[in-house]
């Protein structure tokens, strides 16, 4: 039997056209409809152009690796404090991106809480009245903050999964960084809200445990290191139904963000669970609400 890192690495090297030698195939559920990738970027060294090229480019990847949508949000260049223009400068990016990539492409609306009006704003004229369907908010301001509640109150009334970026850094966390525990706070103050923890706070053994007792929490494994055990442990923790498969693309690759969940030691219905039934299942709302294809 292999190690963990042993079949990470056999599924990285499937993904760059190698066959692994003395690999056993990685364990994919063979029933697999297509994997959603729930958390990605239009920046990063592979990418350039506009934003209609850089989504193709993003989706010939895709292709490869049997990425049947992603959901994206921010442009660039990033900004952690974002003002109002650059905020609707950034979403133009992502409905352009989104407009052209053959409804392969979802988008959540960047938002600042330290802008509250021209955030609200954002959220009416993306979401709304735009095709976007869920809300991105990352370093600008800690989330269990009440900036955030009028932000997350406007996206219950409009069905849209709320992700918040969570990280506790090593080297110490921008001033404006939440933790998986600001979540939990600002989760249990809006029981009737759909929240994403991006990143599961990094260091994911002590952010799994923060996100345990809200429900209406989801752990999204995306941007760190394919480490054995964090999928199991979240699995284990939360259950397979509040854990969601995200890269990070384009500053991560599909395959080692991948390799987390075919690697993983969990069933196959955990897996397709991850790879694409939990997010289908919470966007499922507001892509009726619009009509789109869930
Ligand atoms: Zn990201």
């Amino acid at each position: 039997m292999l190690s963990h890192t042993a079949r990470a690495t056999a599924i990285g090297a499937v993904a760059c056209g190698l066959k692994p030698v003395g690999a056993a195939e990685p364990s994919r559920p063979r029933t697999l409809e297509g994997v959603w990738d729930m958390h990605g970027h239009l920046s990063g060294t592979c990418l350039s152009g506009t934003p209609r090229e850089r989504i193709a480019t993003l989706l010939e990847y895709a292709d490869r690796m049997g990425i049947e949508r992603l959901v994206v949000f921010m442009g660039y260049p990033w900004a952690y404090d974002p003002t109002p223009d650059e905020l609707r400068r950034q979403n133009d990016q992502v409905l352009e991106a989104i407009e052209h990539s053959h409804g392969r492409a979802h988008g959540f609306v960047y938002l600042n809480p330290n802008q509250t009006d021209a955030s609200l704003a954002e959220l009416d004229r993306c979401v709304a009245h735009g095709p976007m369907v869920g809300v991105k908010l990352w370093v600008a301001l800690r989330c269990h903050e009440k900036q955030l509640d009028p932000i997350v109150e406007r996206a219950v009334e409009l069905k849209a999964p709320v992700l918040q970026h969570t990280f506790r850094k090593l080297t110490g966390n921008l001033p404006g960084e939440s933790t998986a525990c600001d979540l939990a706070k600002l989760a249990a103050r809006h029981p009737q809200a759909s929240f994403i923890a991006a990143h599961t706070d990094g260091q994911w053994e002590r952010g799994i445990r923060a996100l345990r007792a809200v429900k209406n929490v989801a752990a999204e494994i995306c941007g760190s290191d394919p480490t054995a055990g964090f999928v199991e442990m979240a699995v284990r923790e939360l259950g397979p139904e509040r854990v969601l498969y995200g890269s990070d693309f384009a500053g991560r690759s599909f395959a080692s963000q991948l390799a987390k969940v075919y690697g993983a030691e969990i069933s196959d219905q955990a897996k397709r669970l991850i790879l694409s039934g939990n997010i289908r299942r919470m966007l499922q709302p507001i892509l009726a609400a619009k009509g789109m294809k869930p």
